[in-house]
């Protein structure tokens, strides 16, 4: 009897833990731009980690950008990513053609973000892994295209990254609008963890863009509401440091 009693007890402190088994990574691409600073009020206010995977030529337009860079590194649940300086001037297939020109690419961004190895990193246009413990390539390349690009991959990750896609996107429109209704992008989050097909067990990465966060699409109200709405079924938000 005591021996079941205190095997009740173990399941229940154990269920923390459990519930820490669902991870949610939190990313958000191409910033700085008009919604970062939204994305880091809610961040501040809800103090949840996640991902800034900016721009180098983003950083440096404006003193507004250069100022957002340096409000971000001064958050220490917030982790600045490098993705590229230029990002590939939405040209992928060119840009991903030259090898030396993607590793330099990726090098200068780290110059002007201030970031050293090893860099937490994703490549634009390119759902890739290059972790210590494991690689993906993109699926949605083809392998013949995937196999030509590979260089470029070895190579940006022997340059001292570790290369992050993603397992879910919270899809926008041209305009920067979000596609899916909070609600809805939930649903399919606990689906997602319903399958377990993840790149790595028990962890999704969600990737969001900075420019859905705008105030013209009640940016902060709906980063807000996906925070409370994980939380309430007891997701964890994770660190991309914890990721590997
Ligand atoms: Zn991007």
């Amino acid at each position: 009897m005591l021996f079941r009693l205190v095997l009740l007890f173990l399941l229940l402190v154990a269920s923390p833990v459990l519930a820490a088994d669902r991870i949610v990574y939190l990313t958000f691409d191409d910033g700085p731009l008009a919604g970062t600073a939204n994305i880091l009020d809610v961040l501040q206010a809800e103090q949840v980690p996640a991902t800034l995977f900016m721009v180098g030529m983003h950083a440096e337009a404006n003193a507004t950008n250069r100022a957002l860079v340096q409000r971000a590194k001064s958050m220490p649940l917030v982790t600045i990513g490098n993705h590229s300086y230029s990002h590939a001037y939405n040209h992928y297939r060119h840009f991903y053609g030259d090898t030396e020109g993607v590793v330099a690419d990726m090098l200068r961004a780290n110059t002007v973000l201030g970031l050293k190895p090893a860099v937490h990193a994703r490549l634009p246009g390119r759902d890739v892994f290059r972790l210590p413990s494991m690689s993906k390539d993109d699926n949605s390349l083809g392998l013949a295209q995937a196999g030509r690009e590979d260089p470029d991959y070895e190579f940006v990750a022997a340059s001292g990254f570790w290369l992050y896609g993603w397992d879910h996107e919270w899809v926008h429109e041209d305009s920067g609008k979000p596609v899916q209704s909070v609600d809805h992008l939930v649903s399919e989050i606990d689906h997602l963890f319903g399958y377990g097909h993840f790149v790595k067990p028990g962890k999704l990465i969600l990737l969001m863009h900075d420019e859905m966060f705008q105030d013209a699409f009640d940016g902060k109200a709906k980063l807000t509401a996906l925070i409370a709405a994980l939380r309430l079924r007891r997701y964890a938000f994770g660190a991309i440091q914890t990721y590997d």
